[in-house]
């Protein structure tokens, strides 16, 4: 791997703006078979989740076109912003905690970007081309050949990913559709599965961990969510300075454990040096440990020169405080958000109604010298079934009001949107306003009594 240079903003950078590219060497170890066992169950999770149905429903689907977002058995509509605010809150809380305990463990182990590069891509380019060492041996043809090769063999997976990564946004049979059908049939289904796969394979085939380094804002939070207790891939200084090689070491001179191999360095997929300290780009993902385990085995010291500890212990070798605030604090806001997020789905209504002006001129004078409020009604049927709304206004006699698609039917899930016209004479608006109550009910249990406003001459 080409040398990190003095001054530079980000590893994978030289000077001159061109980039250094990664080519980590793999390191074998109990990290990363542990690292292979969580890794693959989650590309086998995340491929077969679009397929799991929980109560009817896709487990996770964030129908965009429907506008509807599953979320195992719980379905989101736009609606349900506050519902949603908790979940994430939630979610991001959850994301929070773990952090503080076990620092950037999603970095490493579960994030999507890592796991696909570093236990799918990277290890076909290895297959194909080659590790950095045999790939100098090899003549410019057979090279040119082999990167072709891997090319390919990428473009096939991104296909398969970035059509796996759309079922979460438009739900497999609808994708089974566009991809067993003529494109001609589904042009602009046709043109997102284009742009998803075109996108995965710059990624993974280009882009790499400039994601996790330069785009990814979870890094860049790091600093607020990890505090000196919280577990991180860390250097131990105090045993291994003063680093020094082998050949260049003297009986009884200061020498640490650290004997300067820089096995550390060219197995990091990031490029940074772990003995450096604890920095942004490190995702977590351990193969630092295995490298320098390896070298502690072959020079008869311990291992564990580098390992998982926290910070306050690399520095002082005191036991890691498990018990601290932030530890404490994160779960009971968890615990309260999710109990009044429970209260919210059991007590949800199951229909939403609104009440809308027209958008152009919210009433109209008509020639017998009546005044006309033009409404839309929106009913959003949160069941399972169709269902039928019947509407009523308080203190407006049925003859005055024109709902033509009352009684309204609405789909299970869906919303309709319907026009409501009311007419009334000039002297029932005081001051330019006459308020009534729109009542909407389903004749199973459901009704509602909106207070409205309708607006006419002063
Ligand atoms: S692998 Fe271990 S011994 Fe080698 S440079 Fe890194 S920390 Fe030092
Ligand atoms: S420093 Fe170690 S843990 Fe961090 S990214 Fe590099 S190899 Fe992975």
């Amino acid at each position: 791997m080409e040398q990190k240079y003095e001054g530079n903003v980000l590893t994978t950078l030289r000077d001159d703006g061109s980039r250094i590219w990664m080519r980590p060497k793999l390191s074998q170890g109990r990290f990363l078979n542990r690292r292979r066992i969580v890794g693959y169950a989650l590309i086998v999770l995340f491929l077969v989740l679009p397929f799991v149905y929980v109560g009817g429903h896709p487990a996770i689907l964030l129908d965009v076109m429907a506008r509807r977002f599953y979320f195992f058995g719980t379905v989101f509509h736009p609606t349900d912003s506050v519902l949603l605010m908790f979940t994430m809150l939630s979610i991001f809380l959850g994301i929070f905690w773990i952090t503080a305990l076990f620092g950037r463990v999603w970095c490493g182990w579960g994030c999507p970007q890592t796991v696909y590069m570093e236990l799918l891509f990277r290890p076909l380019e290895r297959l194909i081309e080659g590790d950095i060492g045999k790939q100098r041996q090899l003549d410019k043809a057979t090279f040119a050949s082999r990167r072709w090769l891997k090319y390919a063999v990428f473009m096939v997976i991104a296909f398969i990913l970035g059509n796996q990564f759309l079922a979460y946004f438009v739900g497999w049979e609808r994708l089974a559709v566009w991809m067993t059908e003529s494109p001609w049939d589904h042009l602009g289904g046709f043109g997102v599965m284009a742009v998803t796969t075109g996108l995965v394979f710059f990624d993974f085939a280009y882009f790499r961990e400039q994601m996790c380094t330069v785009i990814c804002p979870y890094a860049r939070l790091q600093s607020a969510l990890l505090d000196r207790q919280s577990l991180i891939v860390g250097y131990d200084k105090l045993r291994g300075e003063a680093r020094r090689r082998v050949k260049a070491r003297k009986d009884g001179d200061d020498s640490g454990d650290c004997i300067d191999c820089r096995a550390c360095v060219i197995t990091c997929p990031t490029g940074i040096d772990i003995r450096d300290g604890l920095q942004l780009e490190c995702i977590a993902c351990t193969q630092c440990i295995d490298a320098c385990d390896k070298i502690m085995d072959r020079i008869g010291k311990p291992r564990g020169l580098i390992r998982l500890s926290s910070q306050y212990n690399l520095e002082t070798k005191a036991p890691t405080k498990i018990v601290r605030p932030r530890v404490v604090i994160y779960p009971l806001i968890i615990v309260a958000l999710l109990g009044f997020l429970v209260f919210l789905l059991a007590t949800k209504s199951p229909a939403d109604v609104t009440v809308l002006r027209q958008l152009t001129a919210p009433y109209v004078v008509l020639e017998d010298g009546t005044v006309r409020n033009q409404l839309r009604v929106k009913v959003v049927n949160r069941t399972e079934s169709p269902q039928t709304y019947e509407l009523k206004i308080s203190g407006v006699e049925d003859s005055k009001i024109l709902a033509p698609q009352f009684p309204l039917t609405v789909n299970a899930l869906d919303s309709v949107t319907t026009p409501v016209f009311v007419t009334l004479p000039k002297d029932r608006f005081e001051g330019g306003a006459y308020n009534v109550k729109f009542m909407v009910s389903d004749g199973e249990g459901f009704e509602t009594a909106l207070p409205y406003m309708l607006l006419g001459p002063e």
